[in-house]
């Protein structure tokens, strides 16, 4: 059986001698590798009207952690800690999510990645939580800490995939995030909170697998219910070939 190709969205950054730069935690890919699948870069200049066609060539997609989303794109309050707007990326990876809901490609989102999903399916975030989120914990756990820094807890949701897949009802979970989800979209179901009532798992319920994590499971190698989310996405993807 060949592996699933897992296209994997990616942030070009500019340097300081002012050339754009794909960058991309390596983890997502060796996470991806471990689970079975095949990662691929997924070629972020894609015109919106090329996106079946490209899509076509995936079993399914990796939407990635990286900088803010265009508050202007969901009505956000405007405030001085956004950072890293990359308007290409926002319209790409809001057409893939969209695109990944109506045609039940399987779609897994990480950090940013939800907020994507939340986002392109009509919700709403906090464009900065502790000064948004009355009696926020601390999210934003970088660059003090560790990227596999157990920052909090989350609570999973009974009768979500995602309580089927990690087999927990809560777990500890890392946090380098200074943003969140403020009003859930309207499809989306919740699958996990943080004691603050922080929303920080998401799923579309009437779909094989399109799921969306705030922490990031690509840095917690050694943590069997994090992996199985990797494994539960590429089984998914494999199942769609
Ligand atoms: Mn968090």
């Amino acid at each position: 059986m060949t592996k699933p190709r897992i296209g994997v969205t990616i942030s070009a950054d500019e340097t300081r001698d002012r050339t754009k730069e794909l960058r991309l935690k390596e983890a997502y890919f060796s996470s991806i590798e471990k689970a079975g699948g095949e990662p691929v870069v997924f070629p972020m200049d894609t015109p919106v009207e090329k996106l079946a066609e490209v899509v076509s060539g995936f079993r399914g997609i990796l939407l990635t952690g990286g900088a803010d989303i265009n508050p202007e794109l969901f009505h956000g309050e405007p405030h001085p800690k956004v950072y890293g707007v990359d308007p290409t990326r926002d319209s790409i990876e809001i057409a893939l999510a969209n695109y990944c809901a109506d045609n039940k490609i399987p779609l897994l989102g990480i950090c940013r990645g939800l907020q994507v999903i939340n986002v392109a399916l009509g919700g709403t975030l906090y464009t900065d939580i502790s000064d948004q989120l009355p009696g926020a914990l601390k999210h934003p756990c970088y660059p003090d800490y560790a990227r596999d820094y157990l920052a909090h807890n989350v609570m999973i949701k009974v009768n979500t995939h995602l309580t089927a897949i990690t087999g927990q009802n809560q777990m500890k979970v890392n946090s380098l995030h200074h943003q969140g989800i403020k009003d859930l979209a309207p499809d989306l179901t919740m699958s996990a909170m943080s004691p603050d009532g922080l929303i920080e798992g998401v799923e579309f319920m009437f779909h094989p697998f399109f799921l969306g994590v705030q922490w990031h499971p690509e840095c917690l190698p050694d943590s069997a219910p994090n992996q199985a989310i990797f494994s539960a996405f590429i089984r998914a993807a494999t199942l769609e070939e």
